[in-house]
């Protein structure tokens, strides 16, 4: 069948996805599937495959035997060279995947082209060049007459586990580092939005990687993502989710000491200073806060807001998220689409509909009154700092608003809960922002900006964010081994 033939079958909800295992598209063993569905409106737009441990097993055996063959020995220039290939082929299928995309994660057509498409391009070249350009320290007699040198190896056949939130720019994340580092891999991605991953990412990486070296995979956390994780042939486990899944990772990885990298959730706490320029302010925290519906784990949700600008900061953010498009996906005007499944939708207006009665809803509040998991965007102020709308991830349009008295409380508010990914200082005080910056327990912090990410520079989070770093040098030092070599000159 054509890939034309595909997108029609997708479009009409007949498209039937299969597992890509050794360079083969075949069927689970169990001969299981299960609806995908559009957030947008409800409708079923593909049958995913539901893997079992059986399936797992075939995945993790091609990947081990890959590992094992010529792909570990492969020149650093020779992965290179494909990951470039990777990156024009994955803009080649440009229009493919935005039509998949767009309408299995529920995100607006043009702002996936204009933000994603090209950017994961853009991350695979990072990924290519970077495999060339590993570092250690130099050879030399550290002891003498013995001349010691590094050597960086692939861990081995990793697991790795995505969310619904980016689903192909998460997998471009993992795959990048671990293919450029010589691994071989099994990705398994969310089950509520495998489309792109499987169906296009798949084929490609088929075409141009030897059989083995990617597997991809369909099926829940339980039993297909257990099985994986638990694999006694998987040397290292990557998981971009949430901090309930990460923990049972961590532990299960015990077992058999897996390497394990952890991209968890998050929480960002926005400081605003009383010298912030408010207007300027507002527009870019209410884009950081609301962009992919609020389903980022670095939006800018957590708002802190100096005494002096209270008020007018709340009120300006209003107007702005006031200002966002809801609706079709298709339109170029529209801003905010659907939340992802009808499970985060519940999650989202459960936080809404439990506010406690200090707060405020200041715009928005409620489910968007139209077909599909809308949210309307939401500014929620007068927040309290033990409120669950605070402490707790709502990964939705939802922004809460609290206010502060003095730099103290800001630090001690915005380290105030469990997570540590990403946040932000807003002040045109120069010592200020650096000792803010400094205080913050965060894997980030921007100053007069928020979200903005560059391939050369890692994410990654402390505390229960979770640990290990995507993109930069750093992800393709968490995919390899240091061997330490040392000859006797005698
Ligand atoms: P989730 O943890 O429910 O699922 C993530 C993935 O883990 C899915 O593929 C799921 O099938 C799999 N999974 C679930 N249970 C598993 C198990 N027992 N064993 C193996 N795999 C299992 O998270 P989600 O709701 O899909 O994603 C949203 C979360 O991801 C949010 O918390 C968000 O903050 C986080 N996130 C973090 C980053 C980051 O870079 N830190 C980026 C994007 C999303």
């Amino acid at each position: 069948m054509s890939v034309e033939e595909k997108i029609i079958r997708f479009l009409t909800g007949e498209l039937k996805l299969q597992n890509m295992i050794n360079g083969e598209f075949v069927d689970p063993v169990d001969g299981q599937f299960e609806a995908v569905i559009n957030p947008s409106n409800g409708e079923e737009i593909a049958k995913a495959p539901l893997s079992s441990a059986e399936d797992v097993n075939r995945a993790v055996k091609a990947a081990t035997d890959a590992f094992e063959g010529p792909w570990r020995n492969t020149t650093p220039g020779e992965r290179s060279n494909l990951l470039l290939k990777l990156a024009d082929a994955l803009l080649d299928a440009g229009d493919e995947l935005t039509e998949l995309e767009t309408a299995d994660a529920g995100k607006p057509r043009q702002a996936f082209i204009d933000e994603e498409l090209e950017t994961m391009a853009d991350h695979l070249r990072f990924f290519a060049s970077a495999a060339r350009n590993l570092e250690g320290k130099a050879a030399m007699e550290y002891a003498e007459g013995h001349t010691s040198f590094i050597r960086r190896e692939p861990v081995g056949p990793v697991a790795q586990i995505t969310p619904w939130n980016y689903p192909l720019m998460m997998a471009i994340w993992k795959i990048g580092p671990a293919l450029a580092t010589g691994n071989t891999l099994v990705l398994k991605p969310a089950e509520s939005t495998p489309v792109a991953t499987l169906h296009t990412l798949a084929r490609l990486c088929a075409e141009i990687f030897p059989p083995g070296v990617t597997n991809f995979i369909g099926g829940h956390g339980d039993p297909a993502g257990s099985a994986l994780v638990t694999h006694p042939d998987i040397r290292m486990v990557s998981l971009t989710g949430s901090v309930g899944t990460g923990k049972w990772i961590a532990r299960e990885a015990a077992d058999t000491l897996k390497r394990v990298h952890l991209e968890l959730g998050g929480k960002a706490p926005v400081i605003v200073f009383d010298d912030t320029d408010i207007p300027a302010a507002t527009e870019l925290i209410a884009a950081y806060g609301l962009f992919n519906a609020g389903q980022d784990c670095t939006a800018a949700c957590r708002i802190l807001a100096g005494a002096g600008i209270y008020d007018d900061f709340v009120s300006a953010l209003a107007d702005e998220a006031k200002g966002y498009v809801t609706g079709d996906l298709d339109d170029e005007a529209t801003m905010l689409g659907p939340v992802n499944s009808e499970k985060q939708l519940a999650h989202v207006t459960g936080f809404l509909e439990r506010r406690p009665e200090h707060t405020q809803v200041v715009t928005g509040g409620g489910q968007a009154d139209r077909p599909g998991f809308y949210v309307e965007p939401t500014v929620v102020a007068d927040m309290e700092q033990e409120d669950e709308m605070v402490q707790n991830e709502i990964f939705g349009p939802v922004m809460t608003v609290q206010r502060f008295t003095d730099e103290e409380e800001a630090i001690r508010w915005a380290n105030g809960t469990k997570y540590g990914l990403a946040s932000s200082v807003w002040t045109r005080d120069i010592g200020r922002a650096m000792r803010v910056t400094n205080a913050l327990r965060f894997g980030a912090v921007w100053v007069n900006d928020h979200i903005i990410m560059a391939p050369e520079m890692p994410h990654g989070g402390y505390r229960e964010s979770g640990y290990g770093k995507d993109m930069s040098m750093y992800s393709l030092e968490d995919y390899t081994e240091i061997k330490h070599v040392m000859i006797n000159l005698e």
